[in-house]
């Protein structure tokens, strides 16, 4: 309906520095491709599953998979040197923003994932042991930081990481871990003690580290509760030194902050719009009313998105992205859902399914007050001073 055109020809950054903002044609054209994609292949897919599913069923991940490969969309955000298309953190955003346009997005972790960012920092080995199958679809990593009393003040996470001759001994709890099962490494945060937190790659399954528990949720993810005993890791599977994890992982949290859920965010919402304008359902008031909200989600996202390519900090760019684009998809959604009335509260439009997956994004992955925060003391405090109990 709209074009992506976002086009602002010359803005100042946060610094000052006048910078043009016009996204790439090449950027323009993977969101093109993706959308295509997603309406020739997965909308009809789509169509045939189950409207409760929580997953994608392991063969039909393995066929979108090949699918997208076939037609060079994955590893938009990967470097062209590692096989990818060097489109950077934009680019990821545009692909992610014309995935949102299937709900198949959120049923498995092939559909427009990427190696965290995270993995570039690690070693040789470790690059060739985790990032590069990561990078080819035949590896993929789970993240697991929260704990019982460990979420929005991870800094408080108390899972030991007791050094050993070796490598270490991981004991303690982690809950609400998305995509346990499709997945065959994690990264894990542990303290180690009298050091701090430290991250490690672990292998899944490992001797001494249980599946508690799988919790269905409202929408498509399913979380797990795991239960570590005594694991041992190597050395060789720590990531950077010892009590660095925050630090490592900070830029990755912003990162993801701009370039996971609000693309998806944006996506819906231009879908539920786009269909309630075709039914005719919208004054041209509200129309424009949302038409502006989403476009100033557009222009927030891919601002953040070039500044954190152009390697800036954008901890609370980050978190006003986040924050605006879940505020605006939850509202239009619930717009959409009245506006179609019982149809929208049925499962045809796919609206309250939408709307079940997205609901989430207020809490995963750092909650919207904990955003509003990080707001509030990147501009009273300056946003370049970390916060540990905030970084999730
Ligand atoms: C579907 C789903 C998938 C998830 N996947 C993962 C995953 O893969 N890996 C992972 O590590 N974690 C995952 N999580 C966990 C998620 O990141 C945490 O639940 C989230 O960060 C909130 O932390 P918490 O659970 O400690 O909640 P709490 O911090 O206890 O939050 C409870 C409430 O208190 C509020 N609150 C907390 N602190 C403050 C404060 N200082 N000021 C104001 N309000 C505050 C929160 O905003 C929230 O409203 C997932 C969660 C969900 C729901």
């Amino acid at each position: 309906m709209w074009p992506l055109g976002l086009y602002w020809p010359y803005q100042k950054n946060s610094w000052g520095e006048e910078v043009s903002l016009r996204l790439s044609p090449d950027v323009e054209r993977a969101y093109e491709q993706m959308k295509a994609f997603v309406e020739t292949y997965l909308q009809p897919l789509e169509d045939q599953l189950p409207p409760f599913a929580q997953k994608l069923a392991p063969e039909k991940a393995r066929d979108v998979r090949r699918a997208l490969e076939a037609e060079g969309l994955v590893g938009w955000a990967v470097p062209k040197d590692l096989g990818g298309h060097g489109l950077g953190i934009p680019g990821l955003c545009a692909a992610r923003e014309a995935l949102a346009h299937t709900t198949l997005w959120s049923l498995s972790p092939v559909l427009g994932s990427e190696p965290p960012i995270l993995l570039y920092q690690a070693s040789p080995a470790q690059k060739e042991a985790f990032l590069l199958p990561t990078l080819k679809g035949e590896r993929h990593g789970a993240f697991a930081l929260t704990e019982p009393e460990a979420g929005s003040d991870a800094g408080s996470l108390s899972m030991e990481a007791l050094p050993v001759e070796g490598g270490y001994l991981l004991t303690g709890t982690k809950v609400f871990i998305s995509f346990v099962e499709e997945s065959d490494y994690a990264l894990v945060f542990a303290r180690v003690p009298a050091k701090g937190v430290t991250l490690f790659l672990v292998d899944l399954p490992s001797p001494g580290l249980e599946i508690a528990r799988i919790m269905e949720t409202m929408g498509g993810a399913r979380v797990a509760r795991l239960e570590f005993q005594e694991v041992f890791v190597p050395t060789e599977r720590r990531m950077g030194e010892e009590g660095e994890a925050f630090a490592l992982a900070q830029h990755w949290f912003d990162v993801d902050r701009i370039a996971l859920q609000p693309p998806i965010c944006i996506g819906a919402s231009h879908r539920a719009l786009s269909l309630a304008a075709k039914m005719e359902l919208l004054s041209d008031e509200e129309m424009g009313s949302w038409t502006l909200r989403l476009e100033a989600a557009r222009a927030l996202m891919y601002r953040a998105a070039q500044e954190a390519e152009e390697g800036r900090p954008v901890r609370h760019q980050a978190a006003m992205v986040k924050s605006f684009a879940v505020e605006l998809a939850l509202s239009l959604l619930d717009r959409a859902l009245d506006l179609l009335g019982p149809q929208g509260y049925s499962q045809r439009f796919r609206i309250e399914r939408y709307r079940r997956d997205i609901r989430r994004f207020a809490i995963a992955a750092g909650t919207l007050e904990i955003q509003n925060h990080i707001i509030a003391r990147g501009l009273l405090k300056g946003y370049s001073r970390p916060l540990p109990g905030e970084v999730n």
